[in-house]
């Protein structure tokens, strides 16, 4: 076996693929790009997604890759087993459309055996199979495997919702006896029992059929375009290569944990192997993620790298750290990773500083979380177990504190709600997590239609030939209801850049269509959704194409201003502002952007002032085609998700604004009219989001702001606008008053119920005692009374019973003395709500409690006294 380090595995990977006719491409980036399904990469497949599904014609049929990946529903293996992480890299090659079974398993026996790449041992692979797929059995059988060596399994098939689908085949090491501590041997393997010793390297999936629901799988027809998409663990790969217990020792994580080592007081042995792999693990994650433009916050995905950070943290506990450390991990990730990842260089400071401000926003959060329960606890507020989910959920407050908290006041917590809320929430994670990696059905006919069409930027009307016509993405010869057409050429903008598409109709002397969306097909033509609102479409047939005037004027105009925003935004804030999103339709315009805090009132204004006056001074509107690199050098923006050509279209709004774009814009400034910001909100950790209107639509927004204003002044009393600036002051300034007095006459009722319940102490055992039931008394009440008795006694002992029959809260206080003699007013707060059919506690001096059944009172007296005694 050769003993490789992660870098070279990947390198051997790459170079062994290559020389077999892949092209090699570049990991995607963990974020989704276009795929709301997908919360992170999951698999090297997930980002070739868009080949495989067909809404992308692929540079090449052959890829290899190797693909960061995350993967959240493993967070509870991490360390528990000696091969999982949230996360990894996966290795693959992928088939799309090209070669198939044969191929892929005669490459994939010489990688893993040949010496001269991983010269694994042949008798310590094992390979699983579907029973029925003798193919798959008969080409490993010909690589040289034993039949020994092949496992039947019947779970061996790759399927998740509608579409492809297909046999799989998984490569498993086998890493001895010493793994296998009660000699179970092969059976481990072939009754899937979790274990360490037959570790699964590599899954090869056979894409061949599609999966139809209701469609038995046998039945299922096979695919017109078959794939193969492979996924092997480097972190695995090289614990098998370099011979570790587990993945952990292995150079891409040992660093790490020796860094750990260095801050932590207990080191990494048996026992507290956990808190390390845990640490090292999430630290990996937080930083990638975070290197790849996430951000933690209160959603999402920057949720989950907050409750990444937050475990780490916690577990961090257990080897005696108590303080923010992660941070200064991050660059040993980096150090590990940078040969390959180069991304790294010059964005370690960022990321660390993220980590630093996060992990000191936790420590805050504990103490502020523990703060706002105490005030709840407080006003009277009955901690339900959604409240403790809410408090967990939002600000990362651990259940186990707040029920802590609680019992410490006699209270109770409702656990089974809270674990009710907890796997709702789990629930809905998983069945997000389901619906993305369902692939979309393939369009063999859209994949192979090819013919151009070109797109007429200008809004004019022009005549068009059909030269596509499909129905759900199927090539049809004509369409007499709905279905998708492909004219020669267009003027219907096709969805993109964050604008919508055009809508419109498109007619002839037999026929009339309705356009109702327009998307790029994998070949990039635009693909019109239509409606056949009378006659019939045929391929050949001539249509005069018109798209709706109103919304591509309207649409236009918001454009133009959002790149007017950024330019405004880049002198206002800084040009650090980079675009983070966008979207462009007839009625609003919505930008998003990186920037840490909420936006002043003064900000926002100057930020309109400045659009307007670009918009006033009516700055002409070029655009251009330019080659990539004179473009760049021109220094126009770009969308650092987007990917480009080798031509690239500039708009260019005078010296005010260059940008890399497809969209549609006005041709002067002043055709905008007026720009008017709606709102401005955060959208996640570190990217805020500016909404606005243009022309029309700005004139009806600060209309209906005005509206606002009129109705407030009628209902206020002012005889105009400008007048509710004094009639609010007014109002308050009575407000205060009226306050004051209610304050003056509460403490007076106060006072005089406490004069009067003051002779009602006994001298009981050396105390001052009272046990009172004050009618009706809310525990507010009770503790406002407290406070004028207390004064009055030097040893007191104070129980008071509020409410009805029914609902009675419990105020117990013991003076100092008390205390001293060893009285605890927990202790008879907790019998005195038990007696009244409740419960209760706190601390020695005050606590409370809560009963239901008032007859009992008369109890209370007779054990208090006995308590006394
Ligand atoms: P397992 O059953 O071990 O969880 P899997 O069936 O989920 O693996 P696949 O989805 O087939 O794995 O992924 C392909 C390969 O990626 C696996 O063979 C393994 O080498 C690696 N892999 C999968 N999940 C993880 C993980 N959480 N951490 C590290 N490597 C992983
Ligand atoms: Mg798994």
């Amino acid at each position: 076996m050769k003993r490789l380090t992660g870098n070279e595995i990947r390198k051997t990977w790459l170079d062994f693929f290559k020389s077999k006719g892949h092209a090699v491409e570049k990991g995607a980036s963990l974020i989704p790009h276009n795929d709301p399904t997908l919360l992170w990469i999951n698999s090297g497949v997930a980002a070739l997604k868009k080949y495989f599904d067909g809404s992308e014609v692929p540079p090449s049929r052959r890829i290899t890759n190797v693909q960061k990946s995350i993967r959240t529903n493993d967070i509870e293996n991490v360390g528990f087993t000696a091969r999982h992480h949230t996360f990894f890299e996966m290795l693959g090659n992928f088939s799309i459309g090209d070669y198939f079974r044969k191929e892929v398993i005669e490459w994939a026996f010489e990688i893993l055996t040949s010496p001269k790449y991983f010269g694994m041992d042949k008798d310590k692979l094992y390979f699983t199979y579907l029973p029925s797929d003798l193919d798959t059995y008969n080409n490993w059988i010909k690589q040289g495997v034993d039949k020994d060596h092949l496992i039947p399994l019947e779970g061996n098939f790759w399927q998740i919702g509608e579409g492809p689908c297909g046999p799989n085949t998984e490569v498993f090491f086998d890493r001895g006896e010493k793994y296998d501590p009660k000699h179970i041997g092969i059976d481990l393997l072939k009754k899937d029992m979790e274990n360490d010793r037959y570790i699964e390297i590599w899954g090869i999936v056979f894409s061949q059929y599609n999966a139809v629901e209701g469609v038995k799988r046998e039945d299922y027809k096979e695919l017109p375009s078959k794939n193969i998409d492979t996924g092997a663990g480097l972190e695995r790969i090289a614990c098998v290569l370099q011979e570790t217990p587990t993945n952990f020792e292995t150079d891409l994580f040992l660093p790490i944990i020796k860094k750990v080592e260095t801050i932590a007081t207990l080191p990494y042995k048996e026992g507290n192997y956990m808190p390390y792999r845990v640490i090292a693990d999430h630290i990996r994650a937080i930083s990638f993620a975070l290197l790849d433009g996430e951000n933690f916050s209160n959603e999402g995905r920057g949720y989950v790298l907050r409750r990444l950070l937050r475990r780490a943290m916690r577990y961090a506990k257990k080897i005696g750290i108590n303080k923010p450390f992660l941070y200064t991990l991050v660059d040993t990730v980096a150090e590990i990773m940078e040969p390959f990842y180069t991304e790294f260089k010059g964005n370690t400071n960022r990321i660390s500083n993220l980590v630093k401000a996060e992990e000191e926003k936790f420590i805050e959060t504990l103490s502020s979380g523990e703060e706002l329960l105490n005030s709840l606890i407080e006003k009277g507020h009955k901690i339900t177990g959604k409240d403790a989910f809410k408090l967990y959920d939002t600000y990362g407050f651990p259940f186990d504190l707040t029920k802590e908290i609680l019992l410490e006041k006699g209270m109770e917590i409702n656990e089974e709600e809270f674990n009710i809320e907890m796997s709702k929430q789990k629930e809905r994670a998983r069945s997000s997590r389901k619906e993305y990696q369902s692939m979309k059905k393939q369009s063999k006919d859209l994949l192979e239609f090819t013919s151009p069409s070109t797109f007429i930027y200008e809004n004019e009307i022009i005549n068009a030939k059909v030269i596509g016509l499909f129905k759900d993405g199927v090539r049809v010869k004509e369409l007499s209801d709905e279905g998708e057409v492909i004219f020669d050429k267009t003027t219907f903008y096709a969805e993109s850049g964050g604008q919508v598409a055009d809508t419109g109709f498109a007619y002839n002397d037999n026929a009339k269509l309705e356009v109702l969306d327009v998307i790029k097909a994998p070949n990039k033509q635009h693909l019109h959704f239509v409606k056949v609102l009378n006659g019939k479409v045929k391929e050949n047939d001539v249509f005069t194409l018109e798209i709706s005037n109103t919304q591509r004027e309207l649409t236009r105009r918001n454009h133009t201003a959002t790149h007017l925003l950024q330019s405004a935004l880049d002198i206002v804030l800084g040009d650090q502002i980079a675009q983070q999103g966008s979207y462009v339709c007839k009625d609003y315009l919505r930008f998003d952007f990186n920037h840490n805090e909420k936006l002043s009132l003064e900000q926002l204004n100057k930020i309109e002032d400045i659009v307007n006056s670009f918009i006033s001074k009516g700055i002409n509107v070029d655009t251009k085609i330019l080659p990539i690199e004179e473009a760049n050098k021109l220094g126009a923006k770009s969308f650092f998700s987007d990917k480009y050509g080798k031509e690239v279209r500039v708009v260019s709004v005078g010296d005010v604004s260059m940008e890399f774009c497809g969209g549609t814009h006005v041709s002067n400034t002043s055709e905008i009219g007026v720009f008017k910001i709606e709102s401005e909100e955060s959208v996640a950790s570190g990217v805020r989001r500016i909404q606005a209107r243009t022309s029309l639509g700005a004139i009806k927004l600060i209309k209906e702001k005005e509206s606002i204003l009129n109705e407030l002044a009628k209902t206020l009393g002012a005889s105009s606008i400008t007048e509710l600036n004094s009639r609010v002051n007014a109002l308050n300034k009575k407000l205060d008053e009226q306050k004051n007095m209610i304050d003056s006459l509460t403490l007076k009722i106060a006072n005089s119920l406490s004069s009067s319940i003051e002779n009602e102490f006994v001298i009981f055992n050396g105390y001052d005692l009272l046990i009172k039931h004050v009618k009706d008394a809310k525990k507010d009440d009770l503790l406002k009374l407290l406070d004028s008795l207390k004064g009055k006694k030097q040893n007191y002992v104070i129980v008071l019973v509020g409410g009805n029959d029914g609902a009675c809260p419990v105020l117990v206080s013991v003076s100092k003395k008390g205390k001293d003699n060893g009285l605890k007013a927990g202790v008879i707060a907790k019998e005195v709500a038990t007696i009244l059919g409740g419960s209760g506690g706190g601390n020695p001096e005050i606590a409370f409690g809560q009963g239901k059944d008032l007859s009992k009172f008369a109890q209370v007296q007779n054990k208090v006294k006995e308590m006394l005694e």
